[in-house]
This record gives structure tokens, sequence and C-alpha cells, in this order.
């Protein structure tokens, strides 16, 4: 407490008790959490924009940095503090950044981390707007893309200039479900010195550690398995101290993309049941994809862990768990799969994922419909392909479910 009897926060709250050995389970729970003098044993929300000063000369020094408290929610905030904490303990990053959404985040690592001139390579197996901001607004400020086959290691070395600063790649991707060696392009970003960005949307941290494997960057839409159950828009950028100081820090003060106070808070208490959530979700998505491998009208099924899977050594080796996001193409192409989903009664359709509620959607028509048709079928999004993020119901009743869709093609 002050003098004046108003509870003082730091910027960073001097945490409680540290456990500086605690386990992954038990960071989900415990980390980055910092009590107000009330001692609320669940996490506080501060939905506020601003802070007051004891005087003038402290709001003085708090702009100089001499006072480390908070000035302005745009700047930082105590609960979007904590869950940033949260998801750095998680995923082993030194700092992390809050922003509204996945693509914030995605945006402001690249935007931040680039300059005019140049280059970016990435892996073209990426979520529809991830490509749009490498390939159609980076090169308005002057910085050029080469889109590769991620599974190809040759194709990264042959793709890396002089001026690559960074490399992009999602694992498992958004919709196809590749997977890519990240130790092996983290080691090829290190001799180009340029940065690796790794999207771990797909995995969360209770199933992927990319910094683990030499990621340089991770960035995540939290609105997805974060959040867990549909809710808020979210996204987390995690980096080293000297990118966040040089150039992510000054970037996110000045344009703004930051999350709010009750989004953090959301996510912060949804992260205490991120592992439970994936391990079920991993369960029952296994137990989808089996069930549809066995159906005469499912031409192929996609999940990281099936062995007919051609990542799957490497999933193994990089993950701990499948993950929720099983992908399959129905015999028949865009007439069988919209009659499948039309006669659903239980998976919705919506193009949303890493819901408790199963959804399914048809990436051609819907997140991947802005691609050129030959841009699809490089990446193997064909008109027959259905990608159902398995929900937390009963996977019998999914099962049945699809049972259902399958029989009205
Ligand atoms: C959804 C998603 C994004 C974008 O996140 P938003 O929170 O919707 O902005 C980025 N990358 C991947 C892999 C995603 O699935």
């Amino acid at each position: 407490m002050t003098q004046s009897g108003k509870p003082r926060h730091k910027t960073r709250m001097a945490a409680g008790r540290k456990g500086a050995n605690w386990r992954a389970r038990t960071l989900a729970i415990r980390g980055g959490q910092s009590r107000t003098p009330f001692q609320e044993t669940a996490e506080a929300l501060f939905l506020t924009s601003g802070y007051a000063y004891d005087s003038a000369a402290q709001a003085a020094a708090r702009f100089t940095g001499e006072d480390d408290g908070f000035q302005y929610t745009r700047f930082g905030n105590p609960t979007i503090a904590m869950f940033e904490d949260r998801m750095a303990a998680l995923e082993g990053a030194p700092c992390a950044r809050a922003t509204a959404s996945g693509m914030a985040a995605v945006s402001a690592a690249l935007l931040a981390g680039l300059d005019a001139g140049d280059h970016v390579v990435a892996a073209r197996a990426m979520f529809g707007s991830c490509r749009a901001v490498i390939a159609e607004i980076l090169p308005r400020f002057g910085i050029s893309h080469t889109l590769i086959d991620g599974s190809d290691l040759d194709a990264w070395r042959g793709a890396v200039t002089e001026r690559t600063r960074m490399l992009f790649v999602e694992t498992p991707a958004n919709p196809t479900l590749d997977i890519v060696d990240i130790a092996a392009v983290a080691e090829i970003a290190e001799r180009a010195r340029a940065q690796l960005i790794v999207d771990n949307a797909f995995a969360s941290p209770a199933l992927q550690q990319p910094m683990k494997h030499g990621a340089h960057i991770v960035v995540h839409s939290s609105t997805k398995f974060i959040d867990g159950q549909g809710r808020c828009l979210g996204g987390v950028i995690l980096c080293g101290k000297d990118f966040l100081e040089k150039r992510l820090q000054p970037y996110l003060r000045n344009t703004g993309p930051v999350m709010s106070p009750f989004n953090a808070w959301v996510h912060l208490k949804s992260l205490e049941t991120l592992d439970l959530r994936m391990r079920a979700h991993c369960e029952n998505a296994a137990k989808v994809a089996d069930f549809l491998a066995a159906q005469k009208k499912v031409l192929r099924v996609r999940y990281p862990f099936r062995e007919d899977h051609p990542g799957y050594a490497l999933a193994r080796r990089q993950m701990s768990g499948g993950g929720g996001v099983v992908g399959f193409d129905v015999a028949g192409g865009k007439d069988a799969a919209f009659r499948l989903m039309d006669a659903l009664a239980l998976i919705d359709i919506s193009n949303n994922l890493g819901d408790a509620k199963s959804l399914i959607t048809h990436p051609e028509t819907t997140t991947h419909q802005r691609l050129k048709p030959d841009t699809r079928d490089e990446l193997g999004i064909g008109p027959g392909l259905l990608r159902l993020s398995v929900g937390l119901e009963d996977a019998e009743d999914i099962c049945e479910d699809l049972e259902r869709g399958l029989a009205a093609v």
C-alpha cells in the first residue's frame, strides 16, 4: 500500500510465490499471478484504461521510466500482464505480449521485425489471413516474400537470400494439418541470421513449445484452444528480451493493437484448464479420426498422430498430442461435403475452431475461398476437404453425427 492507502501495482507486480521449478500443469494455474492487498484467490480483472498518480512528480517519473508503475492500458495493465506472464511460463519464453486477435499478433510480429527491403520465407500451407499479410500487405511496404512447401528443407535453404530476415511457419497448418520440422527450419534461420516465427495456434503450449525446438518468436491466436469456449478474440506474441525492447514494444505502444483486459482475464482463467481440455480434445479427435478412416465414403483422413499422416514421425517428436483438429476428404467433392454438413444435428457449421463444441467447415468455400484454384490444389485443399474441430462432447455422439452426415452423401 502507498501512504495514501491505495494499493500500488508495479508494471510487473511481484509475482507472489515464485515456483522456479514448477511443472507446466502448475504454471498453467499459478504462473504469473499477482495479488492485490485483498489477497483474492482468483485473478483480479482490472477493467481500467488509466491509473492515477500520487503526485505530479510520480506521473513524470512514470513517463521517464524511473518509476515502473502502470500508465495507460495501451502500454500495460495488471490483468493483461498476468496473462502474458502465464503464457511466457507455459511456452518457456523470455517475454510475452498479448494482442487484440491472432492476426494482430501475426501482423505485429512481422511488421515490428521487418524493414523495407527485407525478405520473408514462409511455408505456403497457412491460415488465409496470414498469407494475405505476407503476400499482399507486406509487399506494399517493400517487403518481399517467397512461399514454399514447408516440409521440403531444401526449399527453405534455396529460398533464403541475403535479405531474408524472417521465416514464418504454421505447424500443424490450417486446414491441411501439414507438419514442419521446427528444429531444422530454426537451424536454417540461425545460419541466415534470420528469425523463425512459429504460429502455434493449432497445438497450443499444452502440446508443443516451439522455442524448445529453436523458434525465435511464437505467435498465437488465443481465440482458439486457449479460450477454448468460443468467447473472446485474442493473440499472443512470445519473444526474447532484445526483440521486445528494440522492435516489438515501440511498435505495440504506438500502434495500439492491445488486448482488452476483459479478454485477457477470460484467457488467463482459460489457461487453468488448457492442459485438461487439450488431452480431452486429443482423445476425442483420435477416436473421430479412426472412425472416419473406416468409412467407405471418406477418401483420406488427416490427423498428425495417425500413422498414415506424412508428418507422423515428426509430429510425434515435436508434439505431445495430435491436437483437436481432423481433416478429411469426402468422396463426391463439394456437393457431397455440403450434403454431409447440412445433415449434421450436433456438429455446428462454423469457421471458428478450438471450441468445446464440435465445429465443421468447408475450407474451399470459406476460410480459403480467396485463394486461386491452382494455389488451393497446390495446398491440397480440394472440394471434398472438410476441417473438423473436434469438441469436448462424447466422442460416440460426434461419430454418430458424422455417420448421419455420411449417410446423406
Ligand atoms: C485463427 C487463426 C489465426 C488468426 O487468429 P484470430 O484470432 O482469428 O485473429 C492465425 N493463425 C491460425 C493458425 C489460426 O487458426
